[in-house]
């Protein structure tokens, strides 16, 4: 019979993008399909990439890994939210929690009666009633609760891991399950002379690969989907000005060893800084844009403000807010990096990953290549980093920050119509759009309005009809939460209870 299914693929790079898609494939296409990953020790991977968001447990879920063994392996930690300061007003801090605020106890939502305690006189910042923000808060950790009558059922978790590790981990999954590695640098690409799809691709020492389906995951560089098919890129760069990184990891504080269960993100004169604490070292980079600062003074700036001793020199990384025209192009799926870049703000990068892997499973193609599925592929991919892209855009747009050029550009600067609108209706009656496959839903957006003091000035019209008082039950909400989250283990210690037993 002559079928039409794909019998050899080929991943062309070894960071995290290309070992996640060889660990995923090789579980999906167990039989008849021979996977080989090309990646090259010589030029490396990028390094970085250290935080995530929620959807990555369900990756990890679906390859079989244990959560033990996994923060084990990658020296991970475990992941609340993250802590913006001073992205608001200067001295301004504000959270964004993984999960819910409480939950509603009305039709109306509860932020709604939250603005209303506001209008009264409640002091009581937002983020009091995120059970993630009295946890992260603590330093404490422990998994949500099944029982939804618990207030520990209101949150959700992520993890902060070594980038480098967690590839490493990946690949021993992905050779077990039968997938190829061929270590060398790729020098040339191979196009069919009719169709232009790619056929084969020949490394620096003569060896020929051949395939009929090719994953670019080569980083930046898009070997594949730019150098050999020149698909092209949409700049995103007038709406996300960053396009520089210095990296510098450190010594957790000898007098507070704890690793904080959280990222934190710090406004900066140029950008910002992330901190990302991990069980043997806390990762931190500078993200700023070089129109307003050099990488020498970036790196300086990073080097006093860390928290223990420099771990190493710092490194630096240039990139360009944006995305492929497509993502699919042809035999070519671009997954990672090639594919397009937004600042690691949100933690966003490694979710695209996972999202693009699961768009190739939706939608795996046979040796005939057909089109639309291309196409749907492309449309749904580029919807997704359309809707983080505002999101980010988002914590610039709304900044009151004054004293630098980067914050005084960014606060004034146009921004997308479909990002124009959210705004305008948050600050009409504090609702929310939530849009269809929206990857931060309305909790995460209200964090950052709220947080970034985007009031809204009137509310919603049902709240009148509804003659509650939200005041003591949003009272009682933060007692219970505070309660709870003061018995909970140290962050720390529930790491260390992770560790492997010894046998
Ligand atoms: P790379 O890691 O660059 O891997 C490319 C691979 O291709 C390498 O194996 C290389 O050897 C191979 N290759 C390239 N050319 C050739 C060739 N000619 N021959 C053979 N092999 C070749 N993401 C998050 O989710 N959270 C974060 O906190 C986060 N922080 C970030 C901070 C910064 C400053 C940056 C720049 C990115 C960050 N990211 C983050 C993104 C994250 O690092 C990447 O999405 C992730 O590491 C995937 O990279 P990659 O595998 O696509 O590319």
């Amino acid at each position: 019979m002559d079928d039409r299914k794909i019998r050899k693929v080929l991943i062309v790079g070894g960071g995290s993008a290309g070992w996640m898609t060889a660990a995923m494939l090789s579980q999906a296409l167990a039989r008849d399909c021979a996977i080989t990953l090309v990646e090259s020790e010589e030029i490396g991977t990028i390094g970085v990439g250290e935080a995530t968001i929620p959807p990555i447990r369900v990756f990890n879920q679906t390859l079989g890994i244990d959560e033990r063994e996994f923060l084990a392996r990658t020296k991970g930690s475990f992941k609340l939210g993250i802590e913006f300061v001073g992205w608001g007003a200067e001295n301004s801090r504000y959270f964004h929690p993984f999960g819910p605020y409480g939950r509603n106890f009305d039709m109306v939502p509860m932020h709604q009666y939250w603005l209303q305690a506001r209008r009264q006189g409640e002091t009581a910042p937002l983020d009091e009633h995120a059970m993630a923000w009295h946890l992260a808060r603590a330093g404490r950790f422990a998994h949500p609760s099944p029982d939804p009558r618990s207030v520990m059922s209101t949150f959700d978790y992520a993890y902060h891991f070594d980038a480098g590790l967690y590839a490493r981990f990946l690949r021993t999954i992905a050779e077990q399950r039968g997938v190829t590695r061929v270590e060398g640098r790729i020098a040339d690409v191979a196009l069919h002379g009719e169709t232009g799809f790619v056929e084969a691709v020949t490394m620096a020492d003569g060896r020929r690969i051949e395939a009929e389906l090719f994953i670019d995951c080569s980083g930046f560089r898009g070997l594949l989907i730019e150098g050999a098919l020149k698909t092209g890129y949409d700049d995103w760069s007038h709406w996300l000005p960053c396009d520089r990184a210095v990296a510098m990891p450190c010594a957790h504080p000898a007098a507070d060893p704890n690793p904080t269960p959280y990222t934190r993100s710090t406004a900066r004169a140029a950008g910002w800084q992330w901190r990302i604490p991990l069980q043997h070292r806390i990762g931190n980079g500078y993200v700023f844009c070089s129109a307003f600062l050099d990488e020498d003074r970036a790196a300086d700036d990073l080097a006093s403000s860390l928290d223990g001793a420099a771990l190493g020199d710092p490194r630096a990384v240039r990139f360009q807010a944006g995305r492929r025209k497509l993502h699919w192009n042809r035999n070519v799926i671009a997954v990672g990096l090639s594919s397009g870049f937004l600042e690691p703000l949100e933690s966003t990068s490694i979710h695209l990953i996972q999202a693009n892997i699961s768009k190739i499973l939706a939608l795996f193609p046979d040796r005939d290549f057909d089109p639309a599925t291309r196409d749907e592929f492309n449309r749904i991919a580029h919807g997704e980093m359309e809707r983080i892209r505002d999101f980010i855009i988002l914590h610039y747009k709304l900044t009151q920050r004054q004293d630098a050029e980067l914050w005084r550009h960014v606060a004034a600067m146009d921004i997308p119509d479909s990002l124009a609108l959210k705004i305008a209706h948050f600050r009409r009656h504090g609702r929310l759009i939530a849009r269809e496959l929206d990857l931060f839903a309305p909790p995460s957006w209200l964090a950052v309005h709220i947080g970034q003091n985007n009031l809204p000035e009137g509310h919603d019209p049902l709240i009148d009809y509804r003659g509650v008082d939200g005041r003591e039950w949003l009272g009682r909400l933060r007692g219970a939460m505070a309660a709870e989250a003061a018995q909970q283990p140290m962050h720390g210690a529930v790491l260390a209870g992770l560790a492997p037993q010894p046998a």
